[in-house]
């Protein structure tokens, strides 16, 4: 009996007896033996003693709903992992639905389901799309311009789909199709003779394995299997047909099939299916595999056991699940072990089952086309916000679970590229570091190139050593090494916060500009003609003169403004007022700047600030504990640094694995544990991520270094070249910097600490950049000064050398004499006069002077001023009268002051 009514219900369940062993279950409908031992036989090839597991098979009545209920129900008792589903559509969407509810894959290896949905089923069957265009192709070669369609049953439509688009009549292909479907039952002749009558001589076909002979017959005997008919035969199982009967009608039959069975794995299968259904059926007649008789499920079977074991393994699952058709939820591990499921291995017609993916070359084709219609593995792990987990309320499925800039920029690449993808989750986080010893690669890397998957996107850093290993696309993104610490604290108010709002440099610089000038001043006032006044005015020719440019007078007169108080000393002199306005000029900007800058030292809180450098770090003074993620591209960094400082903190974080960390959140959570005083190295751009939610962390300091993040893919991957230009492409239209902004500015709280930043502008003192021109101005006005006093000096002694008729030289030198000398702070007069007749007037006498100074004196006493200042006028020169009055207004000056 062939297989028609076989429905086979495999529900696959591991029971852990003891620690080990794990029991695989299956339910058979199927009426026979065939399926069942293909079953057993595969399961007893992937057991062994370290791993050992043992097939649980359920017998049930074949399209008995109730029955595949209940052997349904009893086998998720022995903690099921997976349901091989049925074939049979009522049987197969209720155990279906149980899979769906309690989150337990199923695998299919049927054409009839081919088409099924359901978020738990995987289906190990050539998919219809792929299928139809084989055929549409072999068509197209034999150059069929007309043929006729026959299929048997409405199921197998999907698998015409290419073929239908062969009649393209506006690319102007007209091909001759005729669709025939076969009646029920087991005689065609009729429709058959039909077909013949209308003189098709090509004929597509497809009906299901156990028709197939009885139609070839039938054939036949209507006569469509002459020399000048052709058939392409549909069914995979095409091969296990005896062809002998028809090979001498000279009609050209053509089939395909899925495995060459000459193979000596494949007999050894058929031998143990053989030998296994003897023992299962005892007495009764075994219908055993023929030699060719090995169906397409029956290598399915095979191939869908390893596949399924595969996955357990990749898990590392030991238990099984625990649900029973009362559970309220689906097991935990169920979507997890599906995705492995779809990642794990591959099957294809020349390899069967492999472990590894192989990526399919491609070939001559250059390009995004390269990539066209293609399916990748995405391998990424879960870093925020390159992957992370979709938060929501339904129950999502596949890549919708995932998202994050990496998976944003997947499906970026993958519009551009037309290519589809499917996720995959590194789920230890461990994104790959190469072991010297073992020159073995770990973690995505090791994925990567053993080709499990295809890409590998997240916040995968391109170093030298791993570009040896695997290709990168141009970075995405580029970023360096900084620290992650905790936000400096308050400090207390600080009682000498008065010399904050100048720089040392500043203090300095201004303590020099106040000796400076006030040394000017003096030596101004001893040159400056006018700075030396009569003391007593009263005295029409005094001997000797006074200088207000003391020393002592110099240093007050300029502090006395540089503290805005002023003081009594008035310059008199052109070159005097103008270095003291200068200097005045000077005062006022300072002190404007002083002030205001003290207000700001006064509103803003001053920060404690631990380290500030990764020096600071290094040297540690404050017993702050460090690391980076272990295997990383950051403690990589420092292992291969030559920089000395570098060095000795990778000596410290081997030294201390403790404080190496899995995952950059854990990173996170020590730098901000008030029980440690950790500090983490970490990049720049998962920093900014951090910092943008975690109010009381900060970055510190500096970059390190400059780097960027790519896709991973295997070596010589023909998609770097396609991948790398869609992300510039990205790049150049700002795409990327868009993503970049959403997912670390907008989404999942971001900007939350935007306000603390904006107040956490501090006061800086103010620098001699911020004030060097005032000096500049005032040494400009200095230079000034100095040259208008040796002016005022020479036109002064010109002056008296003509009046008094002496060498200007002379006169010259004995005032520099004085200048230089004097210590005195008077002056003794040279050139005393009697009258205003300056002009060839011979000197006075000794006596005479004497007499005018007693003179004098008497007349400072004198009751009337106006007297005196008519005696006076009669005899003092311009000179004298200037100087005096300049002396009575400073005493009426210094009696108002008095007085008020
Ligand atoms: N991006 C790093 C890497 O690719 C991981 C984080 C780190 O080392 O700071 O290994």
């Amino acid at each position: 009996m062939h297989c028609k009514s076989q429905w086979l219900v495999f529900i696959i369940s591991c029971v852990a007896y003891g620690k080990a062993q794990k029991n695989i279950g299956a339910i058979c409908d199927d009426g026979g033996f065939v399926l069942e031992a293909a079953f057993t036989v595969a399961i007893e090839s992937v057991s062994s003693e370290d791993d050992p597991y043992e097939a649980k098979v359920v017998r049930t009545t074949p399209g008995d709903v109730l029955e595949a209920h209940n052997a349904m129900c009893s086998v998720l008792e022995g903690n099921v992992f997976g349901v091989f589903a049925p074939t049979n559509e009522k049987a197969l969407k209720h155990v279906q639905s149980i899979s769906d509810y309690l989150e337990v894959p199923q695998i299919l290896v049927d054409q009839s389901v081919a088409h099924n949905r359901n978020w738990s089923a995987i289906n190990l069957y050539p998919n219809h799309v792929t299928y139809s265009q084989a055929f549409a192709d072999i068509i197209d070669n034999k150059g069929w311009e007309e043929f006729t369609i026959i299929y048997e049953g409405a199921e197998l439509l999907p698998f015409f789909d290419a073929i239908f688009a062969l009649q393209d009549l506006e690319a102007g292909n007209e091909v001759l199709m005729t669709v025939v479907q076969l009646p029920d039952g087991d005689d065609f002749r009729s429709h058959l003779q039909t077909i013949k009558k209308s003189g098709s001589l090509n004929y597509l076909v497809n009906c299901r394995r156990e028709t197939l002979e009885t139609f070839l017959q039938q054939a036949q005997q209507v006569g469509i299997m002459s020399d000048e008919h052709s058939y392409v035969i549909m069914n995979p199982d095409f091969q296990t047909i005896d062809l002998d009967p028809f090979k001498y009608g000279g009609s050209n039959i053509t089939g395909v099939r899925f495995f060459d069975p000459s193979v000596e794995a494949i007999q050894n299968y058929i031998k143990s299916i053989n030998a296994k259904v003897a023992e299962l059926s005892e007495d009764q007649i075994p219908e055993a595999v023929t030699e060719n008789g090995l169906t397409l499920s029956l290598a399915l079977m095979y191939d869908a056991v390893m596949l399924y074991v595969a996955a357990v393994k990749a898990m590392a699952l030991e238990d099984g699940s625990s649900v029973t058709c009362e559970s309220g939820t689906g097991w935990a591990f169920g979507s997890t072990l599906l995705n492995n499921l779809k990642t794990v291995a591959t099957w294809n017609i020349e390899e069967g089952y492999k472990e590894t993916r192989v990526i399919i070359p491609a070939a001559e084709v250059e390009g995004s086309e390269s990539m066209k219609g293609k399916h990748f593995i995405v391998l990424t792990a879960l870093s925020a916000p390159y992957g992370m987990l979709k938060e929501s309320p339904k129950k999502l499925e596949g890549n919708d679970r995932y998202e994050g800039f990496g998976i944003e920029l997947i499906d970026e690449l993958a519009k551009m590229n037309e290519f589809n993808y499917t996720f995959d989750i590194q789920a230890d986080g461990v994104y790959g570091s190469l072991d010297k010893k073992t020159g073995k690669w770990n973690g995505m890397m090791e994925k990567v190139m053993d080709g499990r998957a295809d890409f590998a996107i997240t916040d995968l850093t391109i170093t030298a050593a791993r570009q040896k290993a695997v290709d990168f696309t141009s970075p995405f993104m580029n970023l360096g090494i900084t620290i992650l610490y905790k936000k400096p604290t308050k400090q207390p108010p600080d009682l000498f916060s008065f010399i904050s709002p100048f720089s040392l440099e500043v203090w300095g610089w201004l303590a020099g500009a106040y000796v400076g000038v006030s040394l000017l001043l003096f030596l101004l006032g001893r040159i400056a003609p006018e700075e030396w006044q009569n003391p007593y005015p009263c005295i029409e020719e005094p001997e000797t003169l006074d200088n207000q440019f003391t020393m002592a007078n110099s240093f007050w007169f300029t502090l006395g403004s540089v503290l805005t108080q002023g003081s009594e000393i008035a310059p008199i002199a052109v070159s005097t007022r103008m270095a003291g306005s200068m200097w005045w000029f000077f005062t006022l900007i300072m002190v404007s700047s002083y002030t205001a800058n003290l207000a700001a030292f006064l509103t803003v809180e001053a920060k404690f600030y631990a380290i500030k450098t990764v020096q600071d770090l290094a040297n540690n003074p404050y017993d702050i504990t460090y690391g980076a993620k272990k295997g990383g591209a950051t403690l990589g960094f420092f292992k291969e640094s030559d920089n000395l400082l570098y060095q000795k903190m990778y000596q410290y974080m081997d030294e201390h694995p403790e404080y190496q960390t899995s995952t950059n959140d854990e990173g996170l959570a020590r730098a901000k544990s008030t029980e440690e005083n950790y500090a983490f190295l970490m990049e720049s751009t998962s920093i900014e991520y951090m910092v943008e939610r975690n109010c009381d962390v900060a970055q510190v300091g500096g970059l390190l270094d400059s780097k960027g993040y790519g896709i991973a893919m295997k070596k010589n991957s023909p998609f770097r070249q396609p991948m790398s230009e869609s992300i510039l492409q990205l790049q150049e239209e700002g795409k990327l910097t868009r993503m970049k902004d959403k997912w670390w500015k907008e989404k999942r709280g971001g900007g939350a600490c935007a306000d603390d930043d904006a107040s956490s502008a501090e006061a800086q003192p103010l620098v001699l950049a911020n004030v060097g021109g005032v000096f500049i101005v005032l040494a400009a006005g200095s230079g000034l000064a100095v040259i208008c006093a040796i002016f005022e000096m020479l036109v002064d002694i010109w002056l008296i050398s003509h009046r008094e008729n002496v060498s200007f030289i002379e006169e010259l030198k004995a005032e520099i004499k004085f200048i230089i000398s004097g210590s005195s702070d008077t002056k003794p007069v040279r050139h005393r006069e009697l009258s205003g007749s300056g002009s060839g007037g011979s000197k006075k006498s000794k006596v005479e002077d004497e007499e005018s100074h007693k003179e004098a004196e008497n007349n400072l006493n004198a009751p009337t001023p106006s007297e005196r200042s008519v005696s006076h006028h009669s005899r003092h020169t311009l000179h004298s009268r200037r100087q005096s009055n300049a002396v009575q207004m400073a005493r009426m000056r210094k009696f108002s002051k008095a007085t008020y």
